[in-house]
């Protein structure tokens, strides 16, 4: 990445308080970007912020439920207020758990599809309508692979990530002539707060499980992950749209699913 390739770009990134939300807006901070981060709990986003300004950065810590229509609006009105625009939307908040379809409750596929399908959906179409008045703008999804192989145990979060994954392509399709990009980053298994904790991939025994499984033999770093969500954010992408970049070390080609992974 040259340097301050998002000097005075506006980013919102959701769940950008932990994981690689947090590595995403260090990185797009480093790069210029005023960076708003939105999930609900405060702590976290407080964290990320003070790092970032001790870098010498500029953000701001919305507390943000993705999945309240209301607030996502109030998360879309601050930034305008604010900053003026909004150049780079990151659908990045999840939330994830393994179940046995047969056994998900009614209340666990609302908990992941409302996060993941509805708040992609509010942010991108609120965010959306500032970018077409502005004439350009780059919204990034982060799905997973399961989008389209399916996987075992996670059925809410697939479904979800499926959609998300049509919704970029539609948004694409019909945003094009606005300026505006839509694309989706696809990682394999990273160690983070949440998702390895949640999947139940936090011990080396199952990471070293799931590299042996996967061709490149090593887990996603996050580190790698967030440096290729700046250059799809980036001029550098300006004729990429619609798209899916897979950075998961080959693991999908062999039809290898977190639980898969994890069985040997
Ligand atoms: P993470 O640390 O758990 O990040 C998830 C973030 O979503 C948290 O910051 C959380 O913040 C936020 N969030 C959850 N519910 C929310 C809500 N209702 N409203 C707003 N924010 C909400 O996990 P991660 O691994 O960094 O995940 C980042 C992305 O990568 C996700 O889209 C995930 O599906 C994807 N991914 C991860 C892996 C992996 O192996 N780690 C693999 C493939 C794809 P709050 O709790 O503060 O709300």
């Amino acid at each position: 990445m040259e340097s301050k390739t998002f000097k005075n770009k506006v980013a919102i990134v959701t769940g950008g308080g932990t994981g690689l939300g947090r590595e995403m807006s260090l990185k797009l901070a480093k790069e210029g970007a005023i960076v708003v981060i939105a999930s609900r709990n405060m702590e976290n986003l407080q964290g990320t912020a003070k790092l970032i300004g001790d870098e010498g950065g500029t953000v701001l810590a919305v507390p943000t439920d993705v999945r309240d229509h209301a607030q996502v609006e109030a998360l879309v009105k601050t930034t305008i207020d604010k900053f003026g625009r909004i150049d780079i939307l990151i659908n990045n908040a999840a939330g994830n758990f393994l179940v046995p379809s047969e056994k998900l409750t009614p209340n666990g596929w609302n908990a992941v599809v409302r996060i993941v399908l509805d708040g992609t959906w509010f942010c991108s179409s609120l965010a959306g309508k500032q970018m077409i008045e502005q004439g350009e703008g780059c919204i990034l999804n982060i799905i997973a692979t399961y989008a389209w192989t399916g996987s075992p145990g996670v059925v809410h979060s697939a479904s979800a990530k499926a959609g998300v994954l049509a919704m970029t392509r539609t948004l694409a399709a019909e945003w094009g002539q606005y300026g505006i990009r839509v694309n989706a980053l696809a990682p394999g298994a990273m160690v983070t707060e949440g998702a390895s904790k949640n999947l139940k991939f936090d011990s080396e025994q199952a990471q070293k499980v799931i590299a042996k499984n996967v061709p490149l033999k090593r887990l996603a770093s996050v580190d790698e992950i967030a440096e290729l969500a700046l250059f799809l954010c980036s001029p550098k992408a300006a004729y990429i749209t619609g798209d899916v970049m897979t950075a998961d070390g080959g693991a999908w080609l062999k039809g290898n699913s977190f639980l898969d992974m994890l069985n040997g």
